[in-house]
């Protein structure tokens, strides 16, 4: 039985749109809070321009500098690919799970999307020959 990751209360699925079934194995929903639990796909979890948790799928993870010998580490086949591809090494807090992604985290993502602007256009100036 899946418990809410909020108060610990039952968790009851629900059904998915259309959509949500490409994205998404299961959704479920608190009987208590109504908090809702996304479970991804899990090639969903390797897609996407931020790095997430590979277990619970949150955006919210932390880059480490070094190895947690108390966390355990995530391990298979894709995240093997990550490290060859010259992943960093992160942390899911609320999983207590160590995993490597080569992608950014989320935060970066949104400031790097607020920094790049449309290329601008070069000004009529620039393309006269000299003399
Ligand atoms: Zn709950
Ligand atoms: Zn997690």
């Amino acid at each position: 039985m899946r418990k809410c990751g909020k108060c610990g209360g039952r968790l009851r699925r629900v059904h998915r749109t259309f959509r949500q079934r490409f994205s998404y194995m299961a959704i479920y929903q608190c009987r208590e809070c109504k908090n809702r639990e996304f479970v991804p796909r899990r090639f969903q979890l390797h897609f996407g321009a931020a790095c997430r948790c590979p277990r619970c799928g949150t955006f919210r993870v932390v880059r480490l500098k070094e190895r947690d010998r108390i966390d355990p580490l995530h391990t298979g086949f894709l995240h093997y690919l990550e490290k060859l591809a010259g992943g960093k090494l992160h942390h899911c807090r609320w999983c207590r799970l160590q995993f490597y992604d080569r992608r950014r985290l989320a935060s970066e993502v949104a400031a790097a999307a607020l920094v790049d602007k449309p290329a601008a256009t070069p000004s009529p100036d620039a393309a006269k020959p000299d003399g």
